[in-house]
């Protein structure tokens, strides 16, 4: 078994994370088993409690682990199933070393971070190796090379380099390679400074991935080459890709980089057949049609908190020939503004999953607009108590219907903490998290979409529907057309007579994959798209 580890240089947001599961990608074309995982250096247990301020978004698991979001590349890139044991930050490393010193089991020693914590990080490495039975194992290792907490991580992966010997452990350094504009070049002396930082503490990496806006010159990758001290063909070029991020696969093939790993590893491979690969960036890129969703958030702002449904939105209009044109609607400002000024020009709305009652309101409107206007809607998990609460409210006459995550006093609590919820206190952890199965009625829109009575989803809630309203609601054209399989929770909702209103408790934007959309997510565009040809 090989292994390679991924670090960072000079700034954060260098795209190492997609640069890791690219190499995942061409690996795997070129037939090997690949598992990627991410070290993240901060104290957090996992990221579920950070903001998507902080954070991004929170990427979940089939086992119900709340990862960081590169974790959802990886899942997008490759075939690998990822567990809780892919995604280790310090504070579960620091966690689990605090158990064991009052456990006792380091009776009469002093704990230190070399070599306790060290050696934690170490054997979560191949447990990981172990269990997963692949050819190779990309570690990211998140941060920059020159932080103080994340110098245990790196410490611990040269010391793994010198136990699992050098053939078998390749250092990947991804950095930056800046354009100064008034001098008119390209600046490598943040490269070499980074690698010298690496070096000081013993490692030396074998490849160095540029970031760069602009074509590195052979002269420039002979610099960084003579500096870092490794062959100019192991300076690869990452050029700010043009219109999607999955074109990163395909560039950095070009730049030979995955020839180059299989050579520094001892694989011997057959050449990627990146065909299919090519096929859908070129879907992606060459669209024939167009159409306009709005993302009805409180976070629209940032890039990254709702990244999967973004990419899952992608997905679904290449399978569809079509771009998907993202209007990102901030939510707060439907609640003052006409909603036909910010909705009226849409093929479809989209309300993903939050937390919170900022914001509620203004999608309330969203989807009262979406409803009543007959725009196709997809709901994801808050987008479906949301379109709960809309239609108790404005079609089924419950005046004050809302969800008690928003208020103790609301005469009609439709949304309602689920009982096991009851009695939880910890934050941490503690939703109904990962994948739960559910059943679908015959005949609804949902098992046309999914073609199927069982399926198997994604969850991060803590709410529900309320039961006690089921009846009421189907009466006034409310369709429950999913559930767990023992009937007790609502899991997709739809509404009867509408050409596209569908929503799930669930996170059916985990699933999804470049060559695979979600079937709700390319039912919902081909639905916009329909609407867009009427
Ligand atoms: N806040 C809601 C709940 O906890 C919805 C969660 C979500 O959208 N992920 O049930």
């Amino acid at each position: 078994m090989k292994f390679i580890f991924f670090t960072g240089g000079v700034v954060s947001s260098l795209g190492k994370g997609l640069t890791a599961a690219s190499l995942g990608t061409l690996l795997e074309h070129r037939g090997l088993r690949v598992i990627l995982q991410k070290f993240d250096p901060y104290l957090n247990v996992d990221p579920g409690t950070m903001s998507p301020f902080q954070h991004g978004e929170v990427y979940v698991l089939d086992d119900g682990a709340e990862t960081d979001l590169d974790l959802g590349h990886y899942e997008r890139f490759t075939s690998g199933k990822l567990s809780q044991l892919n995604n280790l930050t310090s504070g579960q490393v620091y966690r689990d070393v605090l158990d064991k010193e009052r456990r006792g089991d380091y009776l009469g020693k002093t704990v230190q971070v070399i070599p306790h914590i060290t050696d934690e990080i170490k054997t979560r490495i191949r447990t990981v190796a172990e269990k997963s039975g692949a050819d190779v194992i990309i570690t990211e290792i998140g941060g920059t090379v020159g932080d103080i907490e994340g110098l245990p991580f790196l410490e611990a992966m040269r010391q793994f380099m010198h136990e699992a010997g050098r053939e078998n452990v390749l250092f990947v350094h991804v950095t930056l390679v800046p354009y100064i504009k008034a001098a008119g070049e390209l600046k490598t002396k943040p490269t070499q400074q980074s690698v010298a930082k690496l070096r000081e503490i013993g490692i030396q990496p074998s490849v160095v991935v540029c970031r760069t806006e602009f074509p590195l010159e052979q002269d420039v990758r002979e610099k960084i080459a003579l500096f870092t001290n490794i062959p100019v063909n192991a300076v690869i070029e990452a050029r700010d890709v043009k219109n999607t991020i999955y074109e990163l696969p395909v560039m950095l093939h070009r730049e030979n980089f995955d020839e180059l790993v299989c050579r520094e590893l001892g694989f011997e491979t057959k050449d990627p057949d990146l065909t299919q690969w090519k096929n859908f960036v070129d879907r992606v890129v060459n669209p024939t049609n167009k159409v306009r969703i709005a993302v009805v958030g409180k976070y629209i702002e940032l890039q990254d908190a709702y990244k999967s449904v973004y990419e899952a939105l992608t997905h679904a209009g290449a399978a569809c020939d079509c771009e998907v044109q993202q209007v990102r609607v901030d939510a707060e400002e439907l609640e003052r503004e006409d909603p036909a000024r910010l909705l009226g020009d849409v093929q479809g709305i989209l309300i993903p999953g939050g937390f919170g009652d900022r914001g509620v309101e203004g999608k309330v409107i969203a989807a009262r607009y979406a409803r009543e206007k007959g725009i196709p809607y997809l709901g994801l998990c808050l987008g479906m108590q949301i379109a709960t609460i809309e239609f108790a409210r404005h079609a089924c006459g419950l005046e004050g219907a809302n969800s008690t995550e928003f208020g103790d006093n609301s005469p009609h609590p439709v949304i309602c903490l689920m009982e096991e919820q009851e009695g939880v206190t910890a934050l941490g952890a503690s939703m109904r998290l990962g994948t739960w199965e559910a059943k679908v009625q015959e005949g609804s829109l949902a098992h046309r979409l999914y073609g199927s009575s069982l399926i198997s989803e994604r969850h991060r809630h803590r709410y529900e529907f309320n039961n006690k309203y089921r009846a009421q609601l189907e009466g006034a054209g409310f369709i429950i057309s999913a559930t767990s399989p023992d009937g007790s929770l609502v899991e997709i909702i739809e509404v009867k007579g509408h050409p596209f209103y569908i929503a799930s408790q669930f996170h059916p934007e985990f699933l999804s994959k470049p060559n695979h959309p979600h079937p709700l997510f390319q039912g919902f565009i081909n639905a916009a798209l329909n609407r867009q040809k009427r």
